[in-house]
């Protein structure tokens, strides 16, 4: 484990003073924190598979439902955030979370939906260039998603799909390796696919260096920013990447099976000539409402859509994003990597032989989460913090994940979960 920067100390004390000095301190106040039987707050920490939701979201949709009450199918029009261009009023706050331009999103669908409407695009394979990258156990979706699409092109996953593993006895992927498999399959990769942070471990790609070998290489690059999206620093349209979708109901805290989001970079913009399927929510907004039989896409991302969106869900997203353009982006990442430099730091002055963290070190190669293996531990382990009141994940073999979300965790909050670690290792 990394040597422990000394400006941390592990007592309640400090973790209260660090929670006096945070000046996103009041934002824990916007959102419903679940409590445990006891009637205490939980401590929660899986703001990486569910984000907690915002004291605001209820009015979003309450707005939506009473102006599909009163106006019917005139909100499309009327509603106080008329439903016609819903969509676009969250594209620049999208914008910014990715690092895009406006042109470059759009809030549609599902994640592993947007996935396979942008390989359709994307992945187009041909006998010398057929092969898909992504990391050695991916998130599952993500590898069926790209097996099913090889198949769909009369490939075999066995020739086309290369899987990233780390070397030998470590646990995180080096973007030199990376990079030199790249170059080794250079004339064979269609398409690099990876997941922008990786969700087991946490580490966060290079996808700067990434984006510029594959593209180098004549691929396609395009990330899962699932784990990504609301957690780290992302400049999509200055790094280059082709293509990029994520989901909203993790870090974005906009619900359960929330609208996902999608980027296309700028320069495929008025890529008509590229096969895509379309719907009539992609068609041309000017010309969309005279039915006619020809599809004219709309410059941009907003060309891949094909439904007319989810309201209640927009309203959701909407809700959510206000609240992180409220926050400011840089303010949270500042806080994000004190909040989780402190939880390393607890988790190193446990001192206890078993635990390791096999999320990368560097905060510059991660974002909150941490991923804690504990040797030979099972999920008895897991089961006795979890009976304390912490809501973590668990993954096999032996990883439990903890994910500080800089909204509303604290650092008491960090110091709190450590201690009942250290209780329940004894
Ligand atoms: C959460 C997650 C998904 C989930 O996909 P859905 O289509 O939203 O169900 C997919 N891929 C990754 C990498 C994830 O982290």
């Amino acid at each position: 484990m990394q040597t422990q920067p000394s400006r941390y100390v592990a007592s309640a004390a400090f973790a209260a003073e660090m929670d006096a000095g945070d000046r996103l301190r009041n934002f824990r106040d916007k959102f419903h924190v679940p409590k445990q039987p006891n009637g205490e707050e939980v401590l929660y920490f899986t703001g990486n598979s569910l984000g907690l939701q915002p004291k605001t979201t209820g009015d979003y949709i309450e707005q939506e439902l009473k102006d599909w009450a009163t106006l019917g199918v005139e909100g499309h029009f009327r509603a106080k955030r008329a439903w016609m261009p819903y969509h676009e009023i969250v594209t620049e706050q999208l914008a910014a979370i990715v690092g895009a331009k406006p042109i470059e999103v759009v809030a549609m669908n599902s994640l592993t939906v947007n996935l396979h409407l942008l390989m359709v695009s994307f992945y187009r394979p041909t006998a010398a260039r057929h092969k898909i990258v992504i990391e050695a156990g991916a998130f599952p979706s993500d590898q069926y998603a790209v097996q099913s699409q090889i198949k769909f092109h009369g490939f075999d996953a066995e020739d086309s799909l290369i899987e990233l593993s780390p070397r030998e006895g470590e646990t995180v992927l080096r973007t030199e390796d990376i990079e030199r498999t790249i170059a080794e399959n250079a004339d064979s990769i269609a398409l690099i696919l990876l997941g922008g942070v990786n969700y087991y471990t946490g580490q966060k790609f290079d996808f700067q260096k990434i984006t510029a070998a594959g593209q180098k290489a004549g691929a396609i690059v395009g990330f899962d920013l699932a784990h990504a999206a609301g957690n780290v620093e992302l400049k999509l349209h200055e790094w280059n990447a082709d293509f990029a979708a994520w989901c909203s109901y993790k870090y974005l805290n906009s619900g359960p099976g929330a609208i996902a989001g999608a980027f296309v970079h700028e320069r495929h913009a008025e890529s008509f000539d590229l096969p895509r399927f379309a719907g009539w929510w992609g068609h041309e907004k000017e010309t969309r409402f005279l039915m006619g039989s020809e599809f004219v896409p709309i410059r941009g991302a907003e060309g891949w859509q094909l439904s007319n969106p989810p309201i209640f869900q927009l309203a959701a997203l909407k809700a959510s994003l206000d609240i992180f353009e409220e926050a400011g982006m840089n303010n949270l990442f500042e806080k994000s990597s004190e909040l989780t430099g402190y939880l390393e730091f607890l988790l190193a002055d446990i001192k206890d032989e078993r635990v390791s963290v096999i999320t990368p070190a560097n905060p510059q190669e991660r974002g909150c989460q941490l991923s804690i293996r504990v040797k030979n531990s099972d999920k008895t382990l897991f089961k006795a913090v979890s009976d304390k009141g912490v809501i973590a994940d668990w993954r096999e073999p032996d990883v439990i994940r903890v994910a500080p979300v800089p909204l509303y965790n604290s650092f008491t909050d960090v110091f709190r979960f450590a201690e009942i670690l250290k209780d329940c290792l004894k």
